[in-house]
C-alpha cells in the first residue's frame, strides 16, 4: 500500500495520542475567543459598563473562588475513562476531532437557538449547510434533501417514527372516510401503504376536507374510536400497525413504541441471518403474516453499523424486495435505515478505501440512498462531541410531520423554524457547527473521512489476525466494520464452558489498567450465528441443559490514532499478552 492519507487527516485534525497538537488547540481556542471579545466589544460601544471596583466580600473581590472550584471540577473530570487512548476500545466513543472540538466552541460563545430562524440567524443557516453534507455524503440529493439535528440517534429515530405515523394516519384516514361514505370494504394494508399520489387522487376526487379527514384519524382524533370504525369498515378487528426491525435493533426501538403508544407487541423483530444479518427471508415471512393479519407496517427498520457488532444489513437486497412489491402490489411501505454508528462508512465509497469493505457491505451502504429516512450519529463516527445526532429525509414530502395538516399545505404562520417540525424544542447549534467545520477541513469524500474510516476497518482487520494467530482459543464473530466480537473457547467443549472462560478474560480486562474492552451477549436474535460458529468450529458440543446465549468480547476501533503504524506495532503486543495472561488463570484453575 501506498502512504496513508488516513495518517495526514489524523495529524492534522486530531488532538494526538500523546497530545502532539496541543499547541495547534491551544492557538485556535484564543483566536476563537480574541475573535468573540473583539466582536462583543465592538458592540454597543456607547453602552454603560456594569463595572466598579469590587467591595470587600464581593464574589469578585475574593478572587479565585471561581478558579478554584472550576479546579475542583476539573479534577473531578480526570477521573472519567480516558476515552481519546487508543487503548479504549470498549464502547462507541473515541478522541474528538479539532473541527469538532473547535465548531463545538465556536457556536458554543455566540450559543445561537436553532429552534427558529428567529432565534438562530446564522445558526440555523449552518445546520442546513451542514446536513446538506451530510445528505451528499449518504447518498442523497443535497439540494432536495431534509433534515436537522438532534441529540442523538434515539431522538432520530423517533423522528422516523413520528413521520411515518403521520403519512400512515393520514392514508389510513382517508381511506377509512371513503368506505364509511361508500360502504365498500376497507383493506386496512392496502389503504395505509397507498402512497401521496393515490391519497391525492381520492382526496380530490371525493372532495374531502381536512376537518373530515381529521375526524377520521386515529392521531388527530380519538385512536380507539378511530379503530373500531376501521373493524367495522373492514368487517374485522383492527388491531393497529407493526413495525418490522431486526433483531439486532438498539433499544432506542422499544423506547420508540412506547412513546408513540404502539404497544410493546407491535414491534415484530425480524430474524438474524447465520451471519447475523437482518434475514430477508424472515422479513418477507413477517411481512406476509401482516399482510393476512391486517396489520399495516408503519415502517421497516434496517440497521447500517449494529450497535454490538458493526453489522450493515442487506439493504440492497431489502430495497428491491420492497421496490418490488411496491411495483407489483403498489405498497408502500416506509424504509428507515438506522445507520447512527455505520452511517460515516458511506464516506468510503467511491474511492481507494472501498476496497477495505466486503463487497456486500458496499452495496449494502450504497443503497442506504434509497431509503425513505436515515438516522445517524456524528457524535459517533464523525468525532463531534455530546449530544449530536442527525436525521434525515431525501425531501420535504418525507420530512414532513404535523399532528394534521396535508403535507403539501404550507404553513407561512410558523414562519420558516424547525420548531414545529422537530420532537425537541429549544436546539443547540453547536453540534450542527462541528459537523459543518468537519465538513469543510476533514471533509465526507472518499479522501476525507472515508479514509480515516478505511484506517479504523483497517485497525479491526490487523487486530484480528493478530489475536488469531497468537491465541488459538480467540474466535471472532464475522465482522462487516471496525467492530471485532470474540469469544475464547477450545476444541471439544460445550458453549458453557466457552463463556465461563470468555467471562473470566473480561473480568481480566475490567480490572487492567492497560486496556477497556466490553461484552456482550448474543441472544436468541443470533440463533442461527451462534449455531453457524457452533458447527463450523467443530468443537462446541454443548449438552440441552447448557448455554444457548454466547458471550462475547467486544473491541471497538473508531480511535483515530490505530490508524498510525506505531501505536499498532506499540499496541498489538500488549492486548496480546494482556489476553495471554488473562487465558492462564481460568484455564489453570479448569485444569486444577
Ligand atoms: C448509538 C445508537 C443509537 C442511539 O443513539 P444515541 O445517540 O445514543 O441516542 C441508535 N441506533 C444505533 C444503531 C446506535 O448505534
Amino acid at each position: 500500500m501506498t502512504a496513508d492519507p488516513s495518517r495526514e487527516l489524523v495529524r492534522a485534525y486530531f488532538p494526538g495520542a500523546r497530545s502532539e497538537n496541543e499547541r495547534r488547540l491551544r492557538g485556535e481556542i484564543d483566536a476563537t475567543l480574541d475573535h468573540w471579545f473583539r466582536w462583543r466589544s465592538g458592540r454597543f460601544e456607547d453602552s454603560a459598563s456594569n463595572y466598579a471596583p469590587p467591595v470587600a466580600g464581593s464574589p469578585a473581590r475574593e478572587g479565585d473562588l471561581l478558579g478554584r472550584r472550576l479546579l475542583t471540577l476539573c479534577d473531578a473530570l480526570t477521573a472519567e475513562t480516558p476515552t481519546f487512548s487508543p487503548r479504549y476500545i470498549a464502547h462507541m466513543k473515541a478522541d474528538l476531532s479539532l473541527p469538532g472540538l473547535l465548531g463545538w466552541f465556536a457556536a458554543m460563545l455566540h450559543n445561537p437557538n436553532n429552534s427558529s430562524r428567529d432565534a438562530s440567524r446564522v445558526g440555523s443557516v449552518i445546520e442546513t449547510e451542514a446536513i446538506a453534507a451530510l445528505a451528499e455524503m449518504l447518498g442523497y440529493d443535497p439540494a432536495q434533501a431534509q433534515g436537522h439535528f438532534t441529540s442523538g440517534g434515539t431522538v432520530a429515530n423517533f423522528e422516523a417514527v413520528w413521520r411515518a405515523r403521520y403519512r400512515l394516519d393520514h392514508w389510513l384516514a382517508l381511506a377509512l372516510h371513503v368506505a364509511e361514505t361508500t360502504g365498500a370494504p376497507l383493506d386496512p394494508f392496502a389503504a395505509a401503504h397507498m402512497g401521496w399520489d393515490r391519497f391525492r387522487e381520492l382526496q380530490t376526487a371525493c372532495a374531502v376536507s381536512d376537518d373530515v379527514l381529521q375526524s377520521c384519524s386515529a392521531a388527530a382524533s380519538n385512536p380507539g374510536d378511530v379503530w373500531r370504525r376501521i373493524s367495522r369498515a373492514s368487517g374485522r378487528d383492527y388491531r393497529g400497525p407493526v413495525m418490522l426491525a431486526p433483531g439486532n435493533r438498539h433499544y432506542s426501538w422499544s423506547k420508540s413504541a412506547d412513546v408513540f403508544g404502539l404497544g410493546g407487541e407491535a414491534i415484530w423483530s425480524i430474524a438474524l441471518d447465520r451471519s447475523g444479518h437482518l434475514d430477508l427471508a424472515d422479513f418477507e415471512r413477517q411481512t406476509e403474516r401482516a399482510w393476512a393479519d391486517g396489520r399495516p407496517i408503519l415502517m421497516a427498520v434496517a440497521v447500517a453499523g449494529a450497535t454490538e457488532t458493526g453489522a450493515v444489513d442487506p439493504l440492497d437486497r431489502l430495497y428491491d424486495r420492497l421496490d418490488q412489491w411496491r411495483a407489483e402490489r403498489g405498497w408502500r411501505i416506509w424504509r428507515h435505515v438506522d445507520a447512527a454508528y455505520g452511517g460515516f462508512l458511506r464516506a468510503m465509497l467511491d474511492g481507494p478505501s472501498e476496497a477495505a469493505l466486503a463487497p456486500e457491505t458496499a452495496a449494502a451502504l450504497r443503497a442506504m440512498a434509497r431509503s425513505d429516512s436515515i438516522t445517524i450519529d456524528p457524535h459517533k463516527l464523525g468525532y463531534v462531541p455530546y449530544a449530536c445526532g442527525a436525521f434525515l429525509t431525501p425531501d420535504a414530502e418525507h420530512y414532513a410531520v404535523s399532528a394534521f395538516d396535508a403535507p403539501y399545505l404550507d404553513r407561512p404562520e410558523l414562519g420558516d423554524g424547525k420548531w414545529s417540525s422537530t420532537l425537541e424544542g429549544s436546539r443547540s447549534a453547536a453540534g450542527a457547527a462541528a459537523t459543518w467545520l468537519t465538513a469543510e477541513t476533514l471533509g465526507f469524500g472518499a479522501d476525507g473521512l472515508g479514509s480515516l474510516m478505511a484506517a479504523t476497518v483497517e485497525a479491526r482487520q490487523a487486530f484480528e489476525a493478530a489475536v488469531r494467530e497468537a491465541v488459538p482459543e480467540a474466535r471472532f464473530l464475522p465482522a462487516d466494520s471496525n467492530i471485532a466480537c470474540f469469544s475464547l473457547s477450545r476444541p471439544n467443549e460445550g458453549l458453557s464452558q466457552s463463556n465461563a472462560r470468555t467471562q473470566d478474560v473480561f473480568d481480566h480486562f475490567q480490572g487492567s489498567p492497560h486496556f477497556a474492552v466490553s461484552r456482550t451477549t448474543l441472544g436468541v436474535d443470533n440463533a442461527a450465528l451462534i449455531a453457524s460458529l457452533l458447527g463450523g468450529h467443530g468443537g462446541y458440543n454443548d449438552r440441552p441443559e447448557g448455554d444457548a446465549e454466547m458471550l462475547v468480547i467486544r473491541c471497538v476501533f473508531m480511535n483515530p490514532y490505530w490508524s498510525a503504524p506505531s501505536v499498532r506495532h506499540d499496541l498489538l503486543p500488549r492486548f496480546i499478552e494482556e489476553l495471554r495472561q488473562a487465558l492462564v488463570g481460568p484455564i489453570e484453575a479448569q485444569a486444577a
